[in-house]
């Protein structure tokens, strides 16, 4: 099972890519995860990553494909995987393309966890945290008893400064911009299953597995 996962900021991909990885039994490959790795244990890779992120740059895309590539070779990957993360663009899906090929193996589906800007938008700026504990809730999805309160350890909520409508818009359409195209193009080679990721996190995952039933 040689999955990708997309899904905007916000989507619940997390708890879902989760779900897939135990019940495949197959690893989660997520650059970010892969990236603090390999700075953490001061690799080639993880040295080359760091200079950019010091100078607060974007990691180049051959570089991001270069960690990927390496660790795809990784043999607890011989089964399948879960990419996380990767790729962001048509560029970067073109260089998987061609790694995997080279490896004679290919994508089996991409899983598009899809939630309106709308929808996205009501999830964050409904967003409190808690300052205590860290406890997260929604002020309408699932709010504390008693209003700014933690329902956990009674601290105070807060919402995160960027989780203000304006900032979200902007966080969301960028996301967006990035990512339709790269929808398209899974949807053109036929291996895109769209996720309606307005349900709840168990109808979500259910679906998931509904569509991954149809490979092999
Ligand atoms: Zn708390």
């Amino acid at each position: 099972m040689r999955l990708v996962l997309l899904g905007p900021p916000g989507a619940g991909k997390g708890t879902q890519a989760a779900g897939i990885v135990e019940k495949y039994k197959i690893p989660h490959i997520s650059t970010g995860d892969i990236f603090r790795k390999n700075i953490k244990e001061g690799t080639e890779l993880g040295k080359k990553a760091k200079d950019y992120m010091d100078k607060g740059l974007l990691v180049p895309d051959e570089l991001v494909v270069e960690i990927v590539k390496d660790r795809l070779t990784e043999s607890d990957c011989s089964e399948g995987f879960l990419l996380d993360g990767f790729p962001r663009t048509v560029a970067q899906a073109d260089s998987l393309n061609s790694e995997l090929e080279s490896m004679e193996i290919k994508l089996d589906k991409v899983i598009n966890i899809d939630v309106s800007k709308e929808e996205l938008i009501e999830r964050a700026v409904g967003r409190r945290i808690c300052k205590d504990c860290g406890a997260t809730y929604h002020i309408k999805f699932n709010p504390t008893k008693a209003e700014g309160v933690c329902d956990v350890c009674g601290g105070e909520l807060y919402q995160r400064d960027d989780d203000n409508e304006e900032t979200v818009t902007k966080r969301i359409e960028v996301y967006i911009d990035q990512t339709q195209p790269l929808i398209d193009y899974y949807k053109e080679k036929g291996i895109l299953a769209d996720i309606d990721g307005r349900q709840s996190i168990d109808k979500v995952f259910s679906d998931i597995v509904d569509t991954l039933g149809s490979v092999k």
